[in-house]
């Protein structure tokens, strides 16, 4: 990989962290305990716990991507395998890494994954 091009998706990944940084803290306010006697306005108690439950399952999704981000910045500074597929070690295509920089697979391993 091209150092401009490893400079590129350090870039890309530090402003992604920091926006689901944001996102997760936005959902950690949303998950706080429903009290029974707080005003909701429209929505009764029940829809709030099934928002709230829609909000935990984000949150969880969240968290599981700036981890997996913050390990991909972390391998692009210290691995030489960086951007390559952990299965068959082929070049993740550059456009998929700057869509998605914490990508371990290239598309077809991915595939067969599922
Ligand atoms: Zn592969």
């Amino acid at each position: 990989m091209q150092d401009s091009d490893r400079q590129k998706l350090q870039q890309l990944i530090s402003d992604e962290l920091v926006s689901v940084k944001q996102h997760i803290e936005e959902l950690e306010a949303r998950c706080q305990p429903i009290s029974p006697d707080n005003a909701i306005g429209r929505l009764s108690r029940m829809e709030a716990i099934g928002e709230r439950g829609v909000h935990q399952t984000a949150l969880a999704a969240a968290n599981e991507r700036m981890q997996a981000l913050q390990t991909a910045l972390r391998r692009i500074d210290e691995d030489d395998d960086y951007g390559i597929c952990e299965r068959c070690d082929e070049n993740i295509p550059l456009a998929r890494l700057m869509l998605m920089p914490e990508s371990r697979y290239c598309v077809r391993c991915l595939q067969s994954e599922e």
